[in-house]
């Protein structure tokens, strides 16, 4: 089914669709083509005024929250059926506003979401504590789980749906209301998700979403002195701002950040699958995915074998037309995003390092406005360089050849970031002791970037909590 071009996706502020107070809007463009695929309002912190009382009033009167928790699960699991009724809509959707492949965005995200959203719908069903016990004389004293009240959400361009998923789905199931921001530059399925939500049954007021820029609406949702709790996914420098922003009124602060993983291989490991793993690792979503492969450390007498190997592979990745299912990578998320790529992959070879393959702007016939880069390796740079520490957000993979286990575990910790790392290695010691030393919110042994639902996505350092 071709996705219906509507120009306008208006926000939605308590089972409404509306306009923003300051009547103007943001256009989202398709990286690929350059082409509007929409407009949506450029929101305010009035807009958000508005949003969060409407979520306050029904959080208040109990719609949502006093249901029988029965009650909630069927409507979050009718959302989860319509999800997967309108899953070629929104993966086209998706792949218009982001210019990642189709193919991805239907293999993964839009079967991954309405999971994930069961998942917590199942969660609110069986939920533990302490038992209920006479802990002092003539008393019982039990733990009751409560939903906190309002939630403010705001979420990233790189999967905006599934982030929004991820979001809304436990602060929803625990009976939450929710007023939530998508990225300024993929708000478009995140309005069909509100839009679904009330055809399953949600009641008005209790998922509202505000479009606009970060600074406006973003600031105002983490600032306001009626939300409870602020959760962002996006990038360390935006957590600083809003943990700062939500002190005014103490919210609880959630904060799912950046990364820098690293992917350790030593020389037992299965070089070829190694070399694979790093592909899919390195290249997912083109590189801007939270938990891709960016360091690679290669045990030293097998560091030329694999750079082979790893060089193959990366140069039979096809880049090209997001909607060709032969397509395995196509576009960033915008010029400005390939200007910023870019100027890590210049900067790096300004200080010595070589580019082994890639590290220009991809060339693709027929469309030459799309924010296409090349799939590159980074060879010959220091461990302290920039293009190793920083957060690049592109398909850039750095390789480093490493000595000794204890040299290459205290590299790999040698950053900000702490969310995902993997190991490759058939000795189950080297695995497990890895899996132990690595300070990451994941270690992956002998694969990188398999989540679940049933497993936390969390942070220690900078990548946060
Ligand atoms: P970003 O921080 O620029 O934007 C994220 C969201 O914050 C957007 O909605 C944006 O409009 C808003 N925002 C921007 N400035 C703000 C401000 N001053 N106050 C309030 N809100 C503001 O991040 P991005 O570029 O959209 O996403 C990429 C980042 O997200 C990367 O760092 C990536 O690693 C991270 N990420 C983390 C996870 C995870 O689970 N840890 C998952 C996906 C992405």
């Amino acid at each position: 089914m071709a996705v219906q071009v509507v120009q306008d996706y208006p926000m939605f502020i308590d089972g409404e669709a509306v306009p923003s107070s300051s009547g103007e809007w943001i256009e989202v463009q398709n990286p690929a083509t350059g082409e509007i695929v929409g407009r949506v309002p450029a929101g305010t912190a009035a807009d958000v005024d508005r949003a969060v009382a409407a979520a306050r009033a029904a959080f208040n009167d109990g719609r949502w929250r006093s249901k029988w928790i029965p009650e909630r699960v069927a409507i979050l699991n009718k959302l989860a059926d319509l999800l997967d009724e309108h899953h070629d809509e929104i993966a086209r959707l998706e792949t218009a506003q982001t210019g990642t492949t189709l193919k991805f965005r239907m293999d993964n995200d839009t079967p991954f979401a309405p999971d994930n959203l069961r998942f917590f719908a199942g969660a609110i069903r069986h939920l533990e504590g302490q038992a209920a016990a006479e802990y002092s004389p003539d008393h019982t004293s039990m733990v009751r789980r409560e939903p906190l009240g309002v939630v403010g959400q705001v979420a990233p361009w790189n999967y905006p749906f599934m982030m929004a998923i991820w979001k809304v789905g436990p602060a929803l199931a625990a009976g939450n209301s929710v007023v939530l921001k998508p990225a300024t530059a993929t708000p478009l399925t995140t309005i069909r998700l509100a839009e679904l939500a009330k055809e399953a049954g949600l009641p008005d007021g209790v998922l509202n979403v505000v479009t606009g820029r970060g600074d406006v609406v973003g600031t105002a949702i983490a600032a306001h002195p009626d939300v409870d709790l602020v959760s962002l996914t996006g990038d360390s420098e935006t957590g600083r701002k809003i943990q700062a922003a939500a002190s005014s009124n103490l919210k609880r602060v959630h904060l799912e950040l950046g990364g820098k993983a690293p992917f350790i291989v030593y020389a037992d490991a299965d070089l070829d699958a190694a070399a694979r793993g790093a592909v899919a690792g390195g290249f997912i979503n083109a590189g801007q995915d939270c938990t891709a492969a960016t360091r690679i450390y290669v045990e030293s007498p097998v560091y030329h074998d694999f750079l082979r190997l790893l060089k193959g592979y990366v140069e039979s990745v096809r880049v090209g037309d997001p909607l060709d299912p032969s397509t395995d990578m196509g576009t960033l998320i915008s010029q400005a995003q390939v200007e910023r790529v870019d100027g890590f992959v210049q900067r790096a070879k300004q200080a010595g390092a070589t580019i082994l393959t890639g590290g220009e702007r991809a060339s693709v016939p027929g469309f030459e406005r799309g924010a296409f880069y090349q799939p590159t390796i980074v060879v010959d740079c220091a461990q302290d360089s920039e293009i190793v520490q920083q957060e690049v957000f592109g398909p850039v993979l750095t390789v480093l050849p490493f000595d000794t286990e204890e040299e290459v575990l205290a590299k790999a910790n040698d950053t900000k970031y702490g969310l995902a790392s993997s190991v490759w290695t058939h000795d189950v010691f080297k695995a497990m002791h890895a899996a132990k030393a690595l300070d990451f919110g994941a270690v992956w042994v002998n694969d990188h970037l398999p989540i679940t639902s049933e497993m936390p996505h969390g942070g220690f350092k900078q990548s946060g909590f």
